[in-house]
């Protein structure tokens, strides 16, 4: 047996206080994710529609669920009656569903842009062009029930702490480029997402304000449900 409640005791005991933990529970069981909230944590992240819908409904209602694993746009409308943030914005087209959605559901969604800092293809963002594209585009103006609440990114996937460093290092750049450029007077940007298991202690020291621990926390997951 895994010993949760003693893990995210022990983990948010050593994060600075500005620095928010979202418990990342995919692949993990109702009983398991019930023994972390019980010492008292609310955030839980989830990064599958599916599987965030199912565990929803058997779970406490004051659960704050962060999606962070890729959306498509046509399952934005199962998240956004309830959803408290998504940091997995990875297109502007995916915003602007967001947008109608929250509009239908009377909400306001907080959402972060992941903007894609590792080497691998695989990992999802944006990139800054894409980024400034989106920002500077007429009509982004008229997004009016989605909170832009900072950055989000994954690092590669390595051994070499360096590299991962830099790549934490660049997500700082962005989001203080961004903050500059667009959203200096917006007080809800200033969010960084970033820092994982294996890679958190560094992302902090790189300015993290959010990280996102999975298997420190409820232990490794299987090889084939990553
Ligand atoms: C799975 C996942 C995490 C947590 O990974 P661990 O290495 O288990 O801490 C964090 N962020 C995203 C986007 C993930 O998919």
């Amino acid at each position: 047996m895994h010993d949760i409640a003693k893990n995210i005791r022990s983990i948010k005991q050593n994060l600075p206080p500005s620095v928010k933990l979202v418990a990342v529970s995919k692949t993990k069981s109702i009983n398991e994710i019930l023994e972390a909230y019980n010492t008292g944590h609310r955030c839980f992240g989830e990064n599958r529609v599916r599987e965030l819908l199912q565990k929803k409904e058997l779970l406490p209602s004051d659960i704050e669920w962060h999606l962070i694993g890729h959306l498509q746009t046509n399952k934005v409308k199962y998240i956004v009656p309830f959803i408290s943030m998504i940091e997995s914005v990875d297109s502007y087209r995916l915003l602007r569903v967001i947008d109608a959605e929250a509009a239908k559901s009377g909400r306001m969604i907080n959402c972060l842009l992941q903007i894609h800092i590792a080497e691998e293809e695989t990992k999802f963002g944006f990139s800054m062009n894409e980024m400034r594209e989106m920002l500077e585009d007429n009509d982004f103006k008229f997004l009016k029930n989605v909170t832009l609440c900072g950055v989000m990114g994954m690092a590669t996937f390595t051994a070499n702490k360096e590299k991962v460093r830099n790549e934490f290092r660049y997500l700082s750049k962005c989001f203080n480029d961004l903050k500059n450029d667009y959203f200096r007077d917006n007080k809800h940007f200033k969010e960084i997402s970033m820092g994982m298991s294996g890679d958190f202690e560094i992302a902090i020291g790189e300015g993290s304000t959010i990280v996102r621990i999975g298997s420190l926390i409820f232990g490794e997951r299987s090889m084939n449900k990553k």
